[in-house]
């Protein structure tokens, strides 16, 4: 019987000691905020900046929207990064992905100054987890991280198996795991006989978007399964990347879609924002 790796609570709870830091910080007259910037009418993505805007009335960060057109340029979007880049009075800012193709999103997480990088796309974040120093952690690994922290799951020696190597889940999340003594592998779309690596993986992560790609006959008996996929079906139900009804049987921690990584990310995004907020103001290195 395994343990049902409750996102949403630990969400809950992070959000909560959040606000009380975001309290603390307006009694000494500072205020947190955070730009979002969304080119085009992404379904999906007016979702998730929805949810973010609500966490940051939740938390007490003030939330500012830039909606911008799938006409915009290149140069409107890295013009508009730029005054976000000087506001004094924004702390964080994120650029919602994807965006219309034709522009280049590498450029526009570039021009996002490290120091206002909530996200950790900026190149020189993503240079400082690789060598293991204090840095905006990108918020999906991150909240992994956590949940790991507050179930008492030590990744040391342990085989950690990631599905996905996409620069915003897989890729740091390579580094998180070896900065806590894993052994790590990394599988993609090219990787061959995936199911031989994964059924030797003592914590298993999922982020392809495959609905039900991890079915129990590929798992470890006991593993960690964390399920980062956000799969829409045919019925318009979300579902993970894995068959959690039946690799919950083999697991000894799983998390559950939704309810699991999601809530997550978005409180990791919260404190990231607080972490700029404090460092803006000199009261944290
Ligand atoms: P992505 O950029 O599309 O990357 C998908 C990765 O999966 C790629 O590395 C791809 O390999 C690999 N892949 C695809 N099919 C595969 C297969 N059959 N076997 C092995 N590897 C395969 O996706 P992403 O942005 O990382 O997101 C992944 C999933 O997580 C999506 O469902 C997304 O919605 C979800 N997500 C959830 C959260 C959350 O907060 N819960 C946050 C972000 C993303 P190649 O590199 O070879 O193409």
């Amino acid at each position: 019987m395994s343990v049902i790796i409750d996102g949403k609570e630990l969400a809950k709870k992070i959000r909560g000691n959040l606000k009380i830091e975001c309290k603390e910080l307006k009694s000494k007259g500072i205020k947190s905020k955070l730009a979002v910037i969304m080119v085009g009418k992404d379904p999906a993505s007016k979702v998730y900046v929805r949810n973010k805007s609500r966490a940051c009335e939740d938390v007490g960060i003030e939330y500012e929207e830039h909606l911008l057109d799938d006409k915009t340029t290149q140069k409107q979007l890295i013009d508009l990064i730029k005054q976000l880049n000087e506001d004094k009075t924004v702390n964080g800012i994120l650029l919602q992905s994807p965006i219309p193709s034709n522009l280049d999103i590498s450029e526009a997480f570039r021009t996002i100054i490290p120091e206002k990088d909530v996200d950790g796309f900026n190149p020189v974040n993503v240079g400082k987890l690789v060598l293991n120093q204090d840095t905006f952690v990108s918020c999906t690994p991150y909240g992994i991280m956590k949940m790991f922290e507050e179930y008492n799951i030590d990744l040391t020696g342990k085989n950690v198996v990631i599905l996905g190597r996409s620069n915003i889940v897989g890729k740091p999340l390579i580094h998180c795991c070896l900065n806590r003594n894993a052994t790590v592998t990394t599988c993609h779309s090219k990787t061959q006989n995936i199911e031989q690596i994964t059924s030797k993986a003592d914590v298993l992560i999922s982020a392809i978007g495959k609905a039900h790609f991890v079915t129990e006959d590929i798992v470890k008996e006991g593993a960690v399964i964390i399920d980062v996929g956000i799969n829409r079906l045919d019925n318009g139900e979300i579902t993970g990347d894995v068959d959690f009804e039946n690799v919950k049987e083999k697991a000894s921690y799983i998390t559950p879609v939704p309810g699991g990584v999601g809530p997550m990310t978005i409180a990791m995004l919260m404190n990231n924002v607080i972490k700029a907020t404090k460092r803006q103001n000199g009261m944290i290195d």
